[in-house]
């Protein structure tokens, strides 16, 4: 269980009202012998972080929700849509030279490629490096030769858990995800509309960490 830093009397009201629920704050107050006054920055902690539940009128429960549930429940709520960053895209005829160029330009590591404006593969820096090695023409070779293509595209929508995400990340072992909205579902066409990275990740670790 991860521990939020609860003082003595909170972890003592949860105690009194795990054995009394539900019980009102003044109840609890007087099991303390304190006032509700007293008590209240405690309560409002503990509402306010899932551990005990306040019905009007009727009083506190205990959720039964660790630390650790509280986290995953909050991880779990965040979409795809809430961290999403804006997609580096070009056209199937870029030539290889002129993506790495944009490569540097845009600080990204892999670049979604496009057919008339609907997804078609994504290139990153190992094919460009593979390609490199075996001596092709980097200004004359368009990027479409390349890329990994579609259908192989792993790809997520934007109201995906950022939690599926995080998971296609590591399960095919990539660094990014192209976030898509369908044009045509039966031919199973999209258009690029955002990205998800490791760093979009990281970020949002970092934001959790620090409470923000
Ligand atoms: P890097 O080459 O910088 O290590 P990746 O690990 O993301 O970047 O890419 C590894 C391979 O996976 C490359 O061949 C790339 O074309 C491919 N790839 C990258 N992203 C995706 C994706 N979303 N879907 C399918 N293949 C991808």
């Amino acid at each position: 269980m991860i521990d939020i830093q609860l003082s003595e009397r909170q972890e003592r009201i949860i105690d009194i009202v795990k054995k009394n629920q539900p019980i009102t704050g003044e109840a609890i107050a007087s099991e303390l012998n304190l006032t509700r006054s007293t008590i209240r920055p405690d309560l409002s902690i503990l509402t306010m972080s899932g551990i005990l539940d306040a019905r009007p009128r009727v009083g506190y429960f205990f959720t039964g929700k660790t630390g650790l549930g509280i986290v995953s429940d909050k991880i779990g709520s965040i979409l795809v849509d809430d961290v999403k960053s804006v997609p580096v895209v070009l056209d199937e005829s870029i030539s290889i030279y002129d993506a790495i160029v944009f490569m540097f330009l845009e600080n990204v590591g892999s670049i979604y490629i496009t057919d008339n404006g609907i997804l078609s593969g994504v290139i990153s820096r190992k094919d460009i490096i593979r390609t490199a090695m075996g001596g092709t023409d980097l200004h004359k070779v368009p990027v479409g030769v390349i890329m990994t293509r579609m259908p192989n595209i792993i790809s997520v929508k934007p109201k995906d858990s950022l939690l599926s995400a995080a998971k296609k990340l590591i399960e095919h072992e990539i660094d990014s995800l192209p976030v898509v909205e369908e044009v045509d579902e039966s031919n199973k066409e999209y258009k690029v509309i955002g990205r998800i990275t490791k760093t979009n990740i990281t970020r949002l670790f970092v934001e959790l960490g620090d409470n923000n």
